[in-house]
């Protein structure tokens, strides 16, 4: 990219430098050096914007660099970010407050009988922070000369009329007031135009969802999500080493489930430890949640007390915090052109969490977003003169690909524990491939006026919860939260749900003032979405804010 139009044209755009993206970058600069590849990232630095469980499959981690940077493995950054292998997988059930049992036998079983659930041992992947991965991928982009920009919010795209290819991307517009009055440091939002677009924006992406709608894409069932909350807590030596640096315990039932007597609620509690005496205790439930008064942060705080989890972390202190949703309902949500299947259309083309390749039964994504961003680098290679075709080659390959094997093989089991609830769903997702495909509702639709029955006595404390994830956005911009109309929130939803908003928020953005639930606090935003996935009457809309606001995750 020459520096006239350095930030308006480039041959590759792609939105998002997570995973997916830098996967994206790194392999087609390798193939192709003499491409002008620009990456936008709304985050103020790299990683900022990336929370996970996670744990990593390497073998995509090896298809990306052994190629793109044969030395990694002997580097520094890598042996630090891949110290920890899984050597101990326990998958526990919790029953109250006290008892739990180790089931990891039954998914060993399930394994040898080739049962969905098989797929859910960990052992010999590698327990990583993504927020860190992210910014080690990014240090690997930009010695291969890649255009990396953060701080970069966009918010739309801009296609051709004539042939469907997408032009352009528009960046958000800074400067702007409260009210929305342009101020003496204003300046519109670029159209950055570009021959190839790739959307890695993560789950639900602002830019991706406006593509699908104006591409007229579509998924065969809706996307669902799974709202997560984590905290990173530093531990006594000997409560880490009790741990240990190489376990990872995934929990299912109390807080989230009891059979029979409820709640139940799809999800689990998840115990990684990161390094150095740090432990990362998570959340992560199904937003088809029913309770009205149902907020993922007091089942964070009842996990955390269970007399399995509490040994290991009593007495330890939060170092950082967030939240993000997962997009779980896998294959049949991935969004295609109903004409031709494609992930995408003609030159734009849609990975990793933005398509939604995240496989439930394994609750992992990581693996597939950077497979996905290697294929999506094949087919734009293979397509330099035929842009239009890119979107065709890049489906062709996914389906070629482990990916979609894994994808097609859990591709019913959340709609199959959606439609029936854990007790039945879950035994019944283990031959979920021979059902036929359950028709589900959006998450949005989900809630009632039930209440859940565990709810802690003590209020969350979401003020410091935010401060944790180190949430800045520059005040006096408009909100970028926005309730579509107050109305339907005080005569429809105040008297039945309670405004649910107030409580699901995890970092207190709304609260009631002279009787109008308002985003009253959107610089603490976490960038989570719950809001809008999860407003019962759904009248919240997430817009972007200007760029570098956001979380600021460092070790997630
Ligand atoms: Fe209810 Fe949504 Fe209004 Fe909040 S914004 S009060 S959840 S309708
Ligand atoms: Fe998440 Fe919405 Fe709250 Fe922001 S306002 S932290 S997106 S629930």
């Amino acid at each position: 990219m020459n520096e006239k139009n350095k930030y308006n044209k480039a041959d590759v755009l792609i939105v998002g430098a997570g995973p997916a993206g830098l996967a994206c970058a790194i392999h087609l600069k390798k193939k192709n050096p003499r491409l002008d590849i620009c990456l936008i990232e709304k985050a103020a630095d790299l990683g900022n914007h990336n929370l996970s469980g996670a744990v990593l499959e390497p073998e995509p981690l090896h298809t990306l660099l052994d190629e793109a940077c044969p030395q990694w493995k002997n580097t520094d950054q890598a042996k630090e970010i891949l110290a920890q292998k899984v050597q101990k997988d326990n998958i526990m059930f919790c029953l109250g407050k006290k008892i739990s049992f180790n089931i990891s036998f039954v998914i060993k079983l399930a394994k040898i009988l080739h049962l969905g659930f098989g797929q859910m041992l960990h052992k010999d992947d590698y327990i990583v922070s993504v927020s860190e991965l992210t910014k080690w991928l990014g240090s690997i982009a930009r010695n291969l000369d890649i255009e990396l920009l953060t701080g970069f919010a966009a918010e739309d795209v801009f296609l051709d009329n004539q042939n469907g290819s997408v032009v352009s991307v528009k960046l958000v517009d800074q400067g702007l007031d409260k009210k929305g009055e342009k101020q003496p440091n204003y300046i519109p939002g670029e159209k950055i135009h570009a021959d190839f677009i790739v959307l890695a924006e993560g789950c639900d992406g602002l830019v991706t969802e406006s593509f699908i709608e104006k591409a007229k894409l579509q998924r065969k069932s809706p996307q669902l999500y799974s709202v997560g909350v984590k905290e990173l807590i530093k531990v006594s030596q000997s409560q880490y080493e009790k741990f240990t640096s190489s376990r990872v315990v995934h929990a299912m039932g109390y807080p989230l489930w009891r059979p029979l007597i409820g709640p139940a609620m799809f999800g689990g509690g998840i115990i990684y430890p990161a390094r150095k005496n740090h432990i990362a205790v998570g959340i992560i439930v199904g937003a088809d949640w029913i309770y009205k008064d149902f907020n993922p942060q007091d089942a964070l705080t009842l996990f955390k007390n269970h007399s399995f989890v509490g040994k290991f972390i009593r007495n330890g202190s939060v170092v950082e915090a967030g939240a993000k949703m997962i997009p779980e309902a896998g294959l049949y949500a991935v969004p295609n052109d109903p004409k031709t299947g494609t992930i995408g259309k003609a030159n734009c083309i849609i990975t990793g969490d933005s398509a939604g390749f995240v496989n439930m039964l394994k609750i992992k994504g990581l693996h597939n977003a950077i497979y996905s961003g290697i294929y999506a680098a094949d087919a734009i290679a293979e397509n330099i003169n035929s842009p239009q075709f890119t979107a065709l080659r890049y489906t062709e390959l996914i389906k070629k690909s482990k990916l979609y094997e894994e994808m097609l093989s859990a591709a019913n089991f959340r709609q199959t524990v959606a439609k029936f609830g854990p007790l039945i769903g879950l035994p019944l997702s283990a031959i979920a491939d021979l059902l036929p495909r359950f028709k589900v509702e959006q998450d949005t639709k989900s809630m009632t006026a039930a209440e859940y029955k565990l709810k802690p006595n003590q209020q969350f404390d979401k003020d410091t919860f935010a401060a944790m994830a180190d949430t800045q956005h520059r005040e006096e911009q408009p909100s970028h939260l926005k309730i579509l109309d107050t109305e339907i929130c005080k005569q429809k939803c105040t008297p039945i749900y309670d405004s649910p908003c107030i409580t699901f928020c995890p970092a207190e953005v709304y609260e009631i003032i002279r009787n109008e639930v308002k985003p009253a606090n959107p610089s603490n935003c976490l960038h989570c979405k719950t809001c809008q996935i999860k407003c019962p009457l759904d009248n919240i809309r997430w817009t972007a804010p200007e760029g570098a606001g956001g979380p600021r995750y460092k070790r997630m």
